[in-house]
């Protein structure tokens, strides 16, 4: 148990790319600042995750990171140590998945945020005279605020699947660690077919990807014109119940860069992706061990399914909405409802997902990060 007495200007929940953000900025103002983080390490699950997709490239240009100056990351790249992934991917100068991170991990080194970082997981916020008390599995810090930045915690997966890995199936999400390279992958965007290429390069064997509507293909994953400064402002005067209305109507819907569907395309003509429609039903027949998918008049046997069917959109898990009823902290839809600074109340403020109706759809992404750390009041201001 870690017990520090002084209260500290800041605790942050979370070690991911948007803690590491908040913490850069925090930091920088010369704020006292803990990370919390359950596996002992910054950007852990962020890079579990790439991994488990085998992620290469960035999605996003090399404008998106954690540091302060858009320039910062390209930049990092030119230096003599940085030669061996300062290629970009055009033609919107994305950088490596390697780049990014090792320029986070630089970015945490110099404002000591890799040094500090405590170990546990936290279940609990109490308020105390002059401040806040975070508690939880392995720490107990005593913070005048406390930020927020838990991440998407919840893959999403059919109804059918859940209930047959009940049974004993075996089918993995792609993102819960220790998945098995099965050689069926479920799911049309960019995680089931980057999943896909990387089990075919691994095992050698043909993989199938199913899919429930053609590879829609895209740059991004989300509309440009939501990062622009007139969006921005739109959203600030739209009514919440607007927002959620746009929030629901916008969800991610799967695409795939030109480049990622290029090379599926060619794994196809190979013959070592195949593409099949969405499953209309999947049995699992205990006793041989193996699933059966049933596709139109076909039924295909499979020894193991992934899934790559994303996130589901966060909302307040169990200890978080305890706390919100506790304090009585604003909630719309499962959502805090953010003031300004990204405050929600008490001095606990929110980023990353669960600040979408505060920030708009870009609120997850590394964007979002870099907006909501810029948001957050300086140490000279008090907690209300
Ligand atoms: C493979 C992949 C590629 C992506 N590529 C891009 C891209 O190119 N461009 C882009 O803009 N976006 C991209 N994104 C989307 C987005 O940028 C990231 O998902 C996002 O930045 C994640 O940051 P986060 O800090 O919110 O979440 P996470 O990385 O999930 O971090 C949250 C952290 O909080 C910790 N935590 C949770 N609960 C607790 C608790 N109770 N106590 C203590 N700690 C807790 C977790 O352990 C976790 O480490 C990508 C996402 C993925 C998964």
């Amino acid at each position: 148990m870690r017990v520090v007495i002084r209260p500290l200007d800041w605790v942050i929940v979370g070690g991911g790319p948007h803690g590491l953000c908040a913490g850069r900025a925090l930091s920088a103002q010369g704020a006292s600042v803990r990370i919390v983080e359950p596996s002992g390490a910054l950007l852990q699950r962020w890079s579990d995750r790439a991994g488990a997709v085998g992620m290469t490239w960035m999605r996003s240009s090399v404008e998106h990171h954690l540091d302060v100056s858009p320039s910062s990351l390209d930049h990092f790249l030119h230096r003599p140590e940085n030669l061996d992934v300062a290629s970009l991917a055009e033609p919107h100068r994305r950088p490596s998945q390697a780049a990014f991170l090792r320029h986070a991990r630089d970015v945490a080194a110099r404002h000591g945020l890799d040094r500090d970082l405590v170990c546990g997981r936290v279940e609990s916020i109490r308020r105390m005279a002059g401040g806040l008390v975070v508690v939880g599995e392995g720490v107990e810090l005593a913070a005048h605020r406390v930020l927020l930045a838990t991440g998407s915690n919840a893959p999403r997966s059919p109804g059918w699947a859940r209930r047959l890995q009940r049974e004993g199936a075996p089918i993995d999400h792609v993102f819960i660690p220790g998945s098995a390279l099965h050689l069926d992958v479920l799911g049309g965007g960019i995680s089931a077919v980057q999943r896909a290429l990387m089990v075919q390069r691994v095992t050698g064997e043909p993989v199938r990807l199913w899919t429930r509507r053609p590879i829609q293909v895209e740059h991004f994953d989300l509309d440009r014109s939501w990062m622009k400064h007139r969006f921005v402002s739109r959203w600030d005067s739209t009514s919440l119940a607007d927002r959620l209305v746009f929030l629901q109507r916008h969800g991610r819907r799967g695409s795939v860069p030109p480049g990622l569907n290029a090379r599926l395309e060619r794994a196809v003509r190979r013959g070592s992706i195949s593409i099949h429609r969405w499953p209309e039903k999947v049995t699992w027949e205990a006793a041989e061990g193996r699933l059966r998918m049933q596709c139109r008049d076909r039924v295909l046997d499979s020894g193991g399914l992934t899934l790559a069917t994303g996130l589901e959109p966060e909302r307040l898990s169990w200890w978080l909405r305890s706390i919100a009823m506790g304090l009585g902290l604003p909630t719309e839809d499962g959502v805090p409802v953010l003031g300004k600074n990204m405050h929600w109340g008490h001095g606990i403020h929110v980023c990353g997902p669960l600040a979408r109706l505060r920030l708009g759809p870009m609120a997850s992404n590394l964007i979002g990060a870099r907006w909501a750390a810029s948001k957050l009041p300086s140490v000279r201001m008090q907690p209300v």
